[in-house]
């Protein structure tokens, strides 16, 4: 059967992540978490003193570029991979709320951003991908056969994301959750390179009130006719 790219973009911590990579999983496609380099990206800026009272030296950071390798492990039984930073397993600390709150500005850099869609679309190369984001849908795979944009209130995703945070053992306060996802909300969808937008030929998936199984029948559904009008 012919390998297509699949996009799934939207919000922060709006589920994408967990369908794109159960999608994957399911149909047997490379599954690759996009917001998990940048958040690479910015946890290197971190260990390497490029971020002082929340800024990012970026001239430092542009020149370090090269020395950034992000990679992948392959996935486990279950479709969980974890994201390597320079050969190191880093799964654990691109997670942090450090991490969350310094990634939307290093995201806005027009260099890390070209460094790594380049780094992604050599993943896209042999197609068969689940690739998730802001901007993958508009700028990485414009071409892609299937594309979804996944949305959901500011609220029900901070409650979800708090949810993920405390069943990682981090205590963090749903007030600071819901602040960052906003924050990032605003950042993404304001910057000038590539911003968090719909594409036109992008399907809408309101999952609100959805369960995980119901967004998995709908993104089976969708993959399901897309296959066949290929
Ligand atoms: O998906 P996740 O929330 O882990 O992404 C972290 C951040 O990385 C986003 O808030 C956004 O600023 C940035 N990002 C991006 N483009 C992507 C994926 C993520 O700018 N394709």
């Amino acid at each position: 059967m012919k390998k297509i790219i699949i996009a799934i973009d939207g919000y922060s911590s709006s589920g994408k992540s967990t369908m794109a990579r159960d999608l994957a999983h399911r149909i047997g496609y490379v599954y690759v978490d996009s917001g998990a380099m940048y958040r690479a990206v910015t946890l290197y800026a971190l260990r390497h003193g490029m971020v002082s009272d929340g800024k990012v030296d970026k001239d430092a950071l542009i020149a370090a570029l090269p020395e950034i390798s992000v990679s992948f492990t392959p996935a486990g039984s279950d479709g969980v991979q974890h994201t390597l930073l320079n050969g190191e397993d880093v799964e654990k600390e691109i997670r942090s709320m450090e991490v969350s709150g310094m990634v939307s500005p290093v995201a806005v850099i027009p260099e890390v951003r070209h460094h790594l869609v380049a780094l992604q679309r050599s993943f896209g190369e042999a197609r068969g991908i689940v690739m998730d984001g802001r901007d993958i849908g508009t700028t990485v795979f414009p071409d892609a056969e299937m594309k979804v944009f996944v949305d959901a209130s500011p609220e029900v995703r901070a409650e979800r994301r708090v949810k993920e945070l405390k069943e990682k053992g981090e205590d963090v306060d749903f007030g600071a959750v819901l602040a960052n996802i906003k924050e990032r909300d605003y950042i993404d969808t304001h910057r000038e390179e590539s911003p968090l937008t719909k594409a036109v030929d992008a399907t809408v998936l309101d999952n609100d009130n959805m369960t995980i199984p119901q967004q998995m029948d709908w993104l089976m559904n969708l993959y399901e006719h897309t296959i066949h009008d290929k």
